[in-house]
């Protein structure tokens, strides 16, 4: 069988007692095993980090971003096997698995242009003879944690400003789905990175609280579900670390009464069930304004939910794959027996859905709901599957305050032809990432990614000039060159202020 080793010093291998099941989610079979290390791993990839990086912080910056051009080619030349590799394991069908390849690599075309952005700042002549000037300088080894639902875009928002601004990098991958990380990795060292800049380590909690403990590693970034998120945040910060820890999420389209509903349907069809639900930015939950409002959308979603097609990741009819385990086919079918008993009308049923000559695959139907409320558990937490809840708002008062209000606070989208409304709402509402008219607000790579409350844990989004900040930190270098004679010793004990 397969096996997905660790990527240590540019190389696969290093030994692990234990492993982890790697499915192929369209057939539920085992297809290869993942090595699950531990603290002894770390400790290779963390010696191999701390040889290579000096090295690397000070080969300037043109040179590491003619790195980042290489490897952008790379990628862009292995983009179809990546593409397989990425939907093989996670389930997403092939132009999603790309989709998800793509939004990485223009993170990486944003750490293309490193050299620009680590300019520093300058004063001439803050006080006599005095010059004031700032630098960033990397962190010294950076980690990132990430999740399985995007195994190619997170891992590349984390590694492209690590690296780029000088740091060594180590990244645990989902265990879910770790090979396309370690392909990336490979792809750097093609590109050109030094050995021991870019690793990976595979393993589940043991591995992670090695990260969140080395004393060596000096910032961590994680994405993933909002426990395991809070967590990572408290130990890794008790620790002296910086930490950037994004969680959950339970988005909310707004349907205002003037909403093109036609428009709204088909970008609902493809935010709440694309990748089987499976994205931080689905849009789980839509929230007509008004009874009449939700009649006529309910009409037009009705056919438009069952025209979807659902196939294995290959299809390329086909709208949305299986989803990742067998757990978590259970636990999504769960909660759509929860929302039913907590007395949510359940419109369309997608459980108990089988695809012929795949009955073993982890696939479910979509999933409609209707009359949902604020007081259900199905509502206030993620499901993260093909199911989309209808709350019911009597105004726009309400709708606003159904988004502010919930623990989550990562996306919410807003669909009217209201101007005034719009800009209500983005000022307004108690969220990290807004669209209007747009259901999938993830924005570009040189703004960056972050949601409120708890989506987030930390003060620092990914990518764009947030990322920068997370990756670097800040030297103030104040200089004096004076003209021949020494200081004035009477004055030399007391706070210097530049006259
Ligand atoms: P997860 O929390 O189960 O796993 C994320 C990472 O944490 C993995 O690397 C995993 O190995 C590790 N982990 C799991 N259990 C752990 C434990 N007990 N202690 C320490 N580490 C542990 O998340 P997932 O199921 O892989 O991904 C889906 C979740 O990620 C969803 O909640 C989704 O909303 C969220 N997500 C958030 C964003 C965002 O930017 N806010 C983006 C993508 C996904």
């Amino acid at each position: 069988m397969r096996q997905i080793d660790h990527f240590i010093s540019g190389s696969a291998g290093a030994s692990s007692a234990r492993f982890g099941d790697i499915m192929d989610p369209n057939n539920g079979v085992v297809q290869a095993r993942v090595a699950l290390g531990d603290a002894a791993v770390l400790e290779r990839a963390v010696q191999a980090a701390l040889a290579a990086q000096p090295a690397w912080a000070m080969t300037n910056p043109q040179r590491r971003a003619r790195v980042m051009f290489e490897f952008k080619r790379l990628v862009e030349a292995n983009m179809n096997e990546l593409a397989h590799m990425l939907s093989s394991e996670h389930g997403k069908v092939i132009a999603d698995s790309k989709g998800d390849i793509q939004r990485g690599l223009e993170v990486i075309e944003f750490c293309c242009g490193i050299p620009h952005v680590l300019k520093g700042e300058y004063t001439q002549g803050a006080g006599p003879g005095i010059d004031v000037y700032s630098m960033r300088q990397p962190i010294g080894i950076g980690a990132g944690i990430t999740p399985f639902n995007f195994p190619g875009m997170i891992p590349l928002w984390m590694s492209g400003p690590a690296i780029a601004t000088g740091n060594a990098f180590i990244i645990k991958p989902s265990e879910r789905d770790p090979s396309v990380p370690v392909r990336l990795a490979e792809l750097f060292i093609e590109a050109g990175l030094p050995e021991g800049i870019c690793q990976v380590v595979h393993g589940d909690k043991e591995m992670v609280d090695a990260i969140l403990d080395h004393p060596a590693i000096g910032a961590v970034s994680f994405v993933g579900s909002s426990d395991i998120a809070h967590y990572v945040y408290n130990r890794g910060v008790a620790n002296g670390k910086r930490v950037q820890a994004m969680g959950g999420a339970k988005n909310h389209g707004i349907v205002m009464p003037d909403a093109d509903l036609d428009q709204v349907v088909n970008d609902l069809a493809g935010a709440a069930f694309g990748s089987a639900g499976e994205r931080c930015m689905a849009l789980p939950v839509v929230v007509p304004v008004g009874d009449e409002t939700a009649e006529r959308l309910k009409a037009k979603l009705i056919p438009a939910i069952e025209a979807l097609r659902i196939g294995i990741s290959t299809d390329a009819e086909a709208h949305y794959g299986p989803v990742v385990t067998a757990q978590h086919k259970a636990k999504v079918e769960g909660w759509i027996q929860t929302c039913a008993d907590e007395g949510g009308e359940l419109v369309i049923d997608g459980r108990g859905f089988t695809l012929q000559g795949h009955e073993e695959g982890f696939f479910i139907g979509p999933t409609l709901f209707d009359h949902v409320t604020t007081d259900m558990e199905s509502y206030k937490e993620e499901i993260f599957g093909p199911v989309l809840q209808m709350v019911r708002a009597a105004n726009f008062e309400e709708a606003l305050s159904l988004a502010s209000n919930h623990q989550y606070g990562n996306g919410v989208a807003i669909f009217t032809r209201n101007g005034h409304a719009a800009r209500e709402f983005a000022a307004r509402v108690n969220v990290g990432m807004v669209g209007i008219n747009v259901p999938i607000p993830v924005p570009v790579a040189y703004h960056s990614f972050g949601g409120w409350k708890r989506s987030a844990f930390g003060d620092t989004n990914q990518h764009g000039m947030e990322g920068v900040k997370f990756w670097t930190k800040v030297k103030t270098i104040t200089q004096r060159w004076p003209d021949g004679g020494v200081g004035d010793a009477a004055n030399a004990f007391v706070i210097p202020t530049m006259g």
